[in-house]
């Protein structure tokens, strides 16, 4: 593994590490039911995914 020949200030560290913050998720509105799902996945509340119900969702 490489290893670093100088050591990194603090100020550099951090400003490295400024990229580094978790971005919130992104979110889409269900077309059936219109409550927010993560986008390519089907739908927690209604089990919809695109134009179809998907019936191991439909059974919970
Ligand atoms: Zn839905």
């Amino acid at each position: 593994m490489a290893v670093p020949r100088n050591r990194l200030s603090n100020a550099r560290k951090n400003s490295k590490r400024a990229h580094h913050a978790k971005k919130p998720k992104h979110l889409s509105v269900c077309g059936n039911c219109g409550t927010a799902r993560r986008p390519h996945f089907s739908c927690s509340a209604c089990g919809a995914y695109g134009q179809k119900v998907a019936a191991a969702a439909e059974s919970q």
